[in-house]
C-alpha cells in the first residue's frame, strides 16, 4: 500500500499519517519526492484497512501495490534516487546526472599493494576505492581475505588518498566491522538472497551496494533490494555483474539490458561491474563504454598494478594505465549523455 500526499501537504500532516500507520501496527516509510511525498506501508501481511487513512488531511489517495516490491518502485518515488557517499575529499554522488567510478583490487593483500593501487586510482581521478577484506571464494582453499586487518588498511587508504571505501560484508559479523570502517557496504552476488544479511544491511547506517545474484531475475534482484529498504535503509545502489548462461567465452554474461529495465521500474541507481562479468582484462574497456552508453550510473572495476601476482581475479584486473584510459573515455561518453563523472 502506498499513500500519496498532496503536493502542498505539511510535514505535520505527513507525520500524522505515519503515526496512524504505526498505530495500526505497520511500518511507515515516508519517501519525499520533488512533487509530492509518498508513504509506503510495510509489515502488513494482508490488506490494510485504508478507510481511516484515506480521509486524513493532506492525503490524495491510497494505492494498493500489486508488485512484490514497493519501496524500490518508481510508484513510490518518481525521480531517480541520488546516493551520497561522504568521501574525505568531498561527497561522491551516485545516480541522477552523475556517473560514478569505483576501482581497486579484488582483494586487499598487503598495505603496500593497497597503497600502490590506491595511488593509481586517485591519479586516474577516480574517487571511490574498492577492495575485499572478506572474500567469498568458491574454493575453501583460495585466499579468503585479510579480515579486519584488511579493513584497517582500507581505513589508511581512505585517510591518505581521500577516497571513499567500498568493501564487502559476507555475514552479519563482518557487516558489523565493515559498517565501522567503510563508506559503502557491498553485498556480493552469492549473498543476494541471504535475507538475514539483507535485513542487517537494512539497519546499517551506511549505503549498501547490492550485486545481482548469479542467476537472479529482475524481480528477485529488486525484491532483495526491497529487504534493505523495508528495514529503513534507503541508500541502496544496485550492481549488474553478469549472470550465468550457456555462453562460455566469458566468465559470466553481462546483461546490459537490465539497466533500462531497472530504470523503468525503480528509482535506485545501478552500476555495472565489467570485471566479474567478463573475467578477462581486454573485455573490460569495451563493456565499460557500453555500460555507460546504456545508462548505467557508474562502474565497479578491478585494477591491479601487478595482476600476475594478484591473489584473486588477476586475469580480469586492468592495469593502472588502462584505468586512466577507461576513466577518460567514460567521461566523454557521459558528456554526450549530458551526465558528468564525479
Ligand atoms: C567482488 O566484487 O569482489 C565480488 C566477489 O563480486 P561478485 O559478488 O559479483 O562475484
Ligand atoms: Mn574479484
Amino acid at each position: 500500500m502506498l499513500i500519496v500526499m498532496q503536493a502542498n501537504a505539511t510535514e505535520e500532516q505527513v507525520r500524522a499519517v505515519c503515526a496512524r500507520i504505526e498505530a495500526l501496527g505497520f511500518k511507515a516509510h515516508p519517501i519525499p519526492g520533488s512533487t509530492r511525498t509518498a508513504i509506503g506501508i510495510t509489515g502488513n501481511t494482508g490488506s490494510v484497512d485504508i478507510g481511516s487513512l484515506e480521509s486524513m488531511p493532506g492525503v490524495v489517495e491510497c494505492i494498493p501495490v500489486s508488485k512484490p516490491y514497493k519501496l524500490v518502485s518508481r510508484d513510490a518515488k518518481e525521480e531517480d534516487s541520488v546516493i551520497t557517499i561522504p568521501a574525505p575529499s568531498g561527497d561522491v554522488l551516485i545516480g541522477g546526472e552523475t556517473v560514478a567510478l569505483c576501482a581497486g583490487p579484488c582483494a586487499i593483500e598487503t598495505p603496500e599493494q593497497a597503497m600502490a593501487i590506491a595511488e593509481q586510482v586517485a591519479r586516474a581521478g577516480v574517487r571511490l576505492f574498492r577492495g575485499g577484506a572478506y572474500k567469498p571464494r568458491t574454493s575453501p582453499y583460495s585466499f579468503q581475505g585479510l579480515g579486519e586487518p584488511g579493513l584497517k588498511i582500507l581505513a589508511q587508504v581512505r585517510e591518505r588518498f581521500g577516497l571513499g571505501i567500498v568493501t564487502e560484508a559476507v555475514d552479519n559479523e563482518s557487516l558489523d566491522l565493515v559498517e565501522q570502517y567503510a563508506d559503502v557496504i557491498q553485498i556480493g552476488t552469492r549473498n543476494m538472497q541471504n535475507f538475514s544479511l539483507l535485513k542487517r544491511a537494512g539497519r546499517a547506517s551506511k549505503p549498501v551496494l547490492l550485486k545481482r545474484g548469479m542467476s537472479a531475475t529482475l524481480d528477485e534482484f529488486l525484491m532483495a533490494a526491497e529487504y534493505i529498504l523495508a528495514e529503513g535503509n534507503y541508500k541502496v545502489i544496485l550492481c549488474e555483474r553478469g549472470v550465468r548462461t550457456f555462453s562460455d567465452f566469458t566468465r559470466n554474461t553481462l546483461d546490459l539490458a537490465i539497466i533500462p529495465a531497472v530504470k523503468r521500474r525503480s528509482h535506485l541507481p545501478i552500476l555495472v561491474d565489467p570485471s566479474h562479468a567478463t573475467g578477462r582484462r581486454h573485455k573490460v574497456l569495451p563493456l565499460s563504454r557500453a555500460a555507460v552508453a546504456v545508462g548505467a550510473d557508474g562502474l565497479l572495476v578491478e585494477v591491479h598494478h601487478e595482476p600476475d601476482k594478484a591473489l584473486s581475479d588477476g586475469m580480469q584486473s586492468i592495469l593502472p594505465d588502462e584505468l586512466r584510459q577507461l576513466a577518460e573515455e567514460v567521461r566523454q561518453i557521459a558528456e554526450v549523455l549530458h551526465r558528468r563523472v564525479n
